[in-house]
């Protein structure tokens, strides 16, 4: 099922009477979610994403603007009547119900002609909870099952409905790390198996990257970026995005243009074309340094991390915006973690360059 989003906006009247602002949390957001696609709507708290989800899902009503599912104009519908499954965050599954309970229970609403019999909500509780690896667990409480596992019944939950499109606010926030790992995994397998249309939110940009078809970077309300994870990366839009994807995270130096060539500080460290002289924002990868006893741009070095096959090399430089510089170089290159200065290189398909005021990218050519 395609879900489109037009012109969507919601605003929230003041909280506070006295100063009146009233929060724009999702500024004209357009976008249309592609049938059977899992979709990772990413930004820091507070950017409108939860506020997104719950307008799909019809919890909240936009300010304007309309939603469609497939042809379906479903902007004035009801959730019950949007064939949405949502999880949340903190799972809120019933707790004085057993997880078979929990999962029947939104079967057991069904009126008309969706209604069904009693086997047959068995069998569809017994479907969803495969699905997800719990069905060993059916007559267990929530409080007896372990975070990742009430998670998988909220899911499941979620599933038995068999929705046209499945909504995850920050699922994973509450596990532990290795859980948050393992469970990413599961939803994505799911979401491949049954093939519904997915959206998927959370500020933690790794796991959007990981499980992602699709990212919508967001930023106090307002959509800076759509576009395939590794398309994000490799060509962020400006310098909120490249700083919000990719860890570690991007290095930025204060820098400029003068006559073709591109400074950092004061070292020369690239010949490029198409760019006027100015002051510009150099970004530059982890991965986008290379030792080079010739190299240009040099620092002082602070540190070397082992990390097997890469070494992270920590240093230091005065244009640099970071309070470090993280490199990640082969561990073959022989790094001499004794030295006091690193020379580097950069490889310029990891160099970007953003305008210092818009903070927009500026497009450039290597020399
Ligand atoms: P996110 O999920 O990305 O953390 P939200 O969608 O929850 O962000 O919130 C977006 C903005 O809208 C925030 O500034 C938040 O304070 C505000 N907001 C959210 N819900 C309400 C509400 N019911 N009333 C007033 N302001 C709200
Ligand atoms: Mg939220």
């Amino acid at each position: 099922m395609k879900v489109e989003l037009q012109n969507l906006t919601k605003i929230f009247p003041s909280r506070n009477k006295k100063s009146g602002e009233e929060v724009i949390a999702v500024n004209d957001f357009t976008f249309t979610i592609p049938d059977g696609k899992l979709v990772g709507l990413l930004g820091p708290s507070g950017c409108g994403k939860s506020t997104t989800l719950y307008m799909i899902s019809g919890l909240q009503q936009p300010s304007s603007g309309r939603i469609f599912f497939g042809d379906e104009d479903v902007t004035d519908l009801s959730p019950e009547n949007r064939g949405i499954g949502l999880v949340f965050q903190n799972y809120a599954l019933y707790p004085h119900m057993t997880v078979k309970q929990n999962i029947l229970f939104p079967l057991q609403n069904l009126k008309g002609k969706d209604k069904m019999t009693k086997q047959e909500m068995l069998d569809r509780a017994l479907e969803a909870a495969k699905l997800v690896q719990i069905d060993e667990l059916m007559d267990r409480k929530p409080s007896e099952l372990s975070g990742g596992q009430q998670q998988r019944v909220a899911i499941a939950r979620a599933l038995v409905k068999m929705p046209r499109v499945l909504l995850l606010d920050e699922p994973l926030s509450n596990l532990d790390a290795r859980l948050r790992l393992q469970t990413r995994e599961e939803i994505r397998r799911i979401q491949k198996e049954t093939g519904i249309t997915t959206v998927f939110v959370t500020h933690d940009q790794e796991e959007a990257m990981s499980i992602s078809d699709m990212i919508v970077v967001m930023k106090l309300g307002v959509v800076q970026q759509v576009g395939k994870p590794q398309e994000i990366y490799d060509d962020p839009t400006n310098l909120f995005v490249a700083k919000f994807l990719g860890t570690p995270p991007i290095n930025v130096f204060r820098g400029k243009v003068v006559m073709d060539m591109l400074y950092i500080g004061e070292d020369p460290v690239m010949k490029i074309k198409g760019v006027e002289d100015k002051d510009v924002y150099v970004a530059v990868r982890p991965e986008g340094f290379e030792l080079n006893p010739k190299g240009k741009f040099v620092c002082e070095l602070s540190n070397v991390e082992v990390m097997g096959r890469d070494v992270s090399v920590v240093s230091r430089h005065e244009a640099s915006i970071n309070p470090v510089i993280r490199s990640i170089i082969n561990a073959d290159s022989g790094v001499d973690a004794t030295a006091t200065n690193v020379k580097f290189s950069l490889k310029p398909h990891k160099v970007f360059l953003f305008d210092t005021e818009t903070e927009e990218r500026i497009p450039f050519e290597v020399k």
